[in-house]
Formats: C-alpha cells, structure tokens, sequence
C-alpha cells in the first residue's frame, strides 16, 4: 500500500496520521535500519508521536538517539553519523497536523525506492526483537551545536541588524545564534517554542508576514529572515519591507553564490538558462526532487521558488538556516533592496483553474491531444507539460494534492506573457469541460 507522499507522510494528527501508522512506518525502519537518530518540530502532538515512534523502533531493534526539539536539517544534518535519521514534522501545515520524514546520512530524504521499500515492510507481519536484543535509547543535546558550527565554519562575518522571525518553531533554538556569532545585531520575532503558532501560520508566505516587515522598518533592520513551522524554509523582507519570496532568492542566490550548476523545478524562472545555459537541471514542483537532482548531478546549489535551498556543500537537506546565514553574509556587502533592484526579472503570470477530480484522466489525455496539435518542438513532460517558446514559456500541470490545474507563463515582455497566457487558457478551458 501507499503510505508516503513526496514529503513523507503529513495528515491530521490521530486522524489521518494516527499513532498505529507512525508506530508501524518505525517498526519497518527498525527493520532495516539499526541506528536511528530521531527528532521533532515543536507540535503539541509531537512529545505523544515521538514517544511512540521510539517504543517502535527499540521494540523492532533499532539503537535510538533522541535530539529531541531541533529543525529538520539539524536532523537531517545529525544523520550523517547513523543510518538514518527520522523526522516528526508537519513543515509548514497547520497546528493540528504531524508527520514523519525519513533521512539518509547525506541529508537527502529517502528516495522513492526507499520509501517503497518501508512501504511494503509495512504491509508485512513484522516480529518484534527478541526480549534481549530490543534496543536503547540514549539523549542528546549537541546536534543543535554541532549543525551551528558546521555553518559557522563555511561562512563569513556580518555585522548587519537582522530581524529573525522563527513562526514559533525550533528555528529559535538555532537561527538567531547562528547570526549572532557572525556578528549579527539580532531581533527575534516570535521565538518561543509553541505548537498552536500562536504569532503567525507557519508558511512563510508574504500575507503571514506583516509582523517581520513592520519590525523591519520600524527598526530599521538591514533585513528579516521568515522560516517555515520546521526551518527548512527560508524567505526574506528587505530593508524597504519588501517581500523577498523563492523567486526573488533563487535569482539573487543564483548570481550571488559564484556557482556554476543550478538545479531549479519546471516553474522557475528561464533567466537560469540565460545565466547557466546548459548547467541548468530542471526536476519536477517539489523539494525532494531538487535535493535529488543535486545528487544525481553533482550540482553546486538547488533552489526552489517555495524557499527551499539544497547547499550540497553543508547536506542535501534543504537548510533554511544555512541559506539564512549566506543571505546575510551577501548582504553584508551590499543592501538586499539593491541587490534585489539590480536581478533582472521577466513578467511571470500565474492563473489557476479548478476541474472535477473524477475527469483527471481525461483531462489530460485531451491536454496531450490538444498541445500536440500544437505542433511545438520541445514539449517537456518532467512535470506536467511545459512548453518552450522562442521568447519565453508556458507550464500547465495538475496538482497532485488538490482539483487545481496551475498555468504558468513567462515571457521577455508583458505583452508577450499575456498573449501565451491567454492562449494556454483557451487549451485548458477546452480540456477541463
Ligand atoms: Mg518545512
């Protein structure tokens, strides 16, 4: 059976992910996996599911090391010594959910295979350890520490105001820290450990983050750094209160990193290409298939416009912190708000129509009929059906969660953006009928 979606497994706690689900998806880890490291974001259900996800995994054999609260690349980046390390978060989703996340020793998220392969220990009778080898758990407090300095050790000094907004989650435990020591003036916003997210939603979307940017210029900071519930997240507000969402970030860090290979999903923007050329790898809408990409490739940076950053250099976790500590230490040259006016950037268009989930098949198989007609030369399917203009493109796929058919457009004018638009609605009007 499937159990696991592209981030793990994320639902309504005790209702969608219920203590039995998470207690087996650790029995079938102990199975394959000796020596576990666990951890969690700080949900109120968090203390219960980890409890229980421990007794499992000792109870199947496995040795535990418990980091207790940290963000999930501390937990990602606490696996490198272990054979795999667990993660129960619920990322950016409301207070009521949880969730499990599985990591390998490099920092990246178990793979499809392996999540495959958990699956179907899952659907499997499982026999607990014998009573003399169940495992143990043992405490420790130094991931927290360990992760800070393995950041501090790649990055330099900058001595600007930040405001740190940290959506109540283990990001307080880490971030301001991090930014204090490179010699930071740090203010911290919603920095105390809460599972109902009592300051602000935990996705670090622009409407959750007025607060950050009336700090910014009340005080005048040089910047704002927003993570998401788990801080694998990161977005920025500059130093005018402007949102610096995942688009703007992964143009500026494009440019600004001195790397040579970028991996980027089918929806970000084409100046990449014009940039990287041909050392642009382009995955599927999802953070996981970044953080692979980067693997397979051997690619210096990957980044996502939802705020994701693969830094191969630290972990192939996303790292909202580490990409938090280069914003800053870029910034400490140069204003982020000039920064920012100085990325050239293409009119991006964005529409989203609703269709009857009944009719997904069809629908797509008239999307297939409809663009071939078109007769396009490079339709590219990594993810939906992205279709490449002379001046610009156009991507139309359908979302794997929701009844949504997402349009996205971009173009080297207005004008031209529209047009590509106006067309890709008239095709998908016609298919969702
Ligand atoms: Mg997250």
């Amino acid at each position: 059976m499937r159990y696991f979606g592209s981030s793990g497994i994320r639902g309504i706690a005790y209702k969608e992910f219920t203590l039995d689900l998470a207690s087996r998806i650790a029995f079938a880890t102990a199975s394959r996996y000796r020596d576990v490291v666990l951890g969690r974001d700080a949900r109120l259900t968090g203390e219960a599911f980890t409890s229980a996800i421990a007794a499992s995994l000792m109870s199947g054999g496995a040795e535990v090391c418990n980091v207790g609260i940290v963000t999930t690349p501390t937990l990602a980046y606490a696996s490198r010594s272990r054979d795999c390390g667990v993660m129960v978060t619920a990322s950016h989703n409301p207070p009521e959910y949880n969730g499990i996340k599985l990591w390998n020793p490099d920092g990246s998220s178990f793979d499809t295979r392996q999540m495959e392969e958990i699956e179907s220990l899952m659907d499997r009778e499982l026999l607990a350890a014998d009573w003399k080898s169940v495992g143990t758990m043992t405490e420790d407090r130094n991931a927290i520490s360990e992760h800070m300095s393995a950041i501090l050790s790649r990055i330099g000094e900058a001595r600007l105001k930040v405001v740190v907004d940290c959506a109540n989650g283990p990001a307080a435990l880490i971030t301001p820290f991090v930014l204090e020591r490179m010699g930071c003036r740090v203010i911290t916003l919603n920095a105390h450990l809460d599972g109902r997210f009592p300051g602000r939603p935990p996705e670090p979307v622009e409407e959750n983050l007025s607060s950050l940017r009336n700090a910014v210029l009340s005080l005048k900071a040089d910047l704002g750094i927003a993570h998401d519930g788990d801080a694998d997240r990161m977005v920025a507000i500059d130093d005018k209160g402007r949102y610096a969402g995942g688009d703007v970030l992964l143009k500026l860090f494009a440019r600004e990193l001195g790397v040579k290979s970028v991996v980027a999903p089918v929806d970000a923007t084409m100046l990449l290409e014009d940039w990287f050329g041909q050392n642009v790898y382009r995955t599927r809408v999802g953070d996981a298939y970044v953080s692979e990409m980067v693997k397979q490739r051997g690619a210096m940076f990957g980044g996502e416009p939802s705020g994701t950053w693969v830094f191969p250099e630290i972990s192939l976790c996303p790292d909202g912190i580490f990409a938090a500590a280069k914003l800053v230490e870029i910034c400490a040259k140069k204003k982020l708000s000039e920064l920012i006016d100085s990325l050239p950037s293409f009119p991006m268009l964005k529409e989203t129509l609703r269709f009857d989930q009944s009719k997904r098949d069809t629908i797509l198989a008239n999307l297939e009929r409809e663009i071939a007609s078109m007769g396009l030369s490079r339709v590219d399917r990594t993810d939906g059906f992205r279709l490449s203009f002379e001046d610009g493109w156009a991507l139309i796929r359908l979302s794997g969660t929701e009844p949504k058919m997402r349009i996205v457009v971009e173009a080297r004018t207005v004008e031209r953006a529209k047009e590509i638009l106006a067309k890709m609605k008239s095709i998908a009007e016609v298919c969702v009928r």
